[in-house]
């Protein structure tokens, strides 16, 4: 049996375009950590950040 190259799309790692820069970035990514091209984040992760930054003060 004969592995092929990866060309295809990973089937694992769904991929969605970043709104901002239109990035191709795993969905995951984008999700939890924002994009790393542009710092673009995810309307539920600012939410978090926010709370994160009450906490903090
Ligand atoms: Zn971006």
């Amino acid at each position: 049996m004969v592995l092929e190259k990866r060309a295809a799309p990973v089937m694992d790692e769904e991929r969605e375009t970043c709104p901002s820069c239109g990035r191709r970035s795993p969905v995951t990514e984008l999700l939890n950590e924002g994009c790393k091209e542009c710092n673009w984040m995810s309307p539920r992760l600012k939410k978090k950040e926010i709370l994160v930054q009450q906490y903090a003060t």
